[in-house]
């Protein structure tokens, strides 16, 4: 039995309490550019699923509570919930990184991304030094 924690309205419950609504992060060719789909797109987005060994990201939605979908990292293996996060977020960024096989792929633009825009941040911050200085590690953090 699977123990869920909502993150929006905070109940707890079992996994009957709750509905899994499968992957997470499933990219919509046909929200994102409806005018260039091609075949293959269309396919991936309607069959292909990760199957993981270990830590995979998912659907869930309360149904016994607030009725909102949100995201959930859980190790397959385990069945322990790793996280629990907004529908409209990423993981936290240790699950990214923790992240194998296909799900490291996935993730690995965002990190990428956020690790350029870190290092911009901090080349841009350090001309303007002493007023900046004590906030800088926040950020970072
Ligand atoms: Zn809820």
């Amino acid at each position: 039995m699977l123990l869920l924690t909502c993150p929006v309205c905070g109940v707890e419950g079992e996994e009957s309490e709750f509905h899994c609504g499968g992957e997470a992060h499933i990219r919509r060719p046909a929200t994102h550019d409806p005018e260039n789909i091609t075949d293959t797109e269309q396919r991936d987005y309607l069959f292909m699923r990760h199957n993981p060994r270990g830590l995979h990201f998912e659907r869930w939605r309360c149904d016994r509570g607030c009725g909102k979908w949100f995201h959930a990292a859980r190790d397959t293996a385990t069945m322990e919930f790793k996280a629990y996060y907004a529908i409209d977020a990423l993981p936290p960024k240790d699950l990214m990184q923790q992240a194998t096989g296909e799900w490291a792929t996935f993730f690995s633009g965002v990190l990428n991304a956020s690790a350029k825009k870190a290092a911009k941040k901090s080349a841009a911050k350090k001309p303007a030094a002493k007023k900046s200085a004590a906030k800088a590690p926040r950020k970072g953090a």
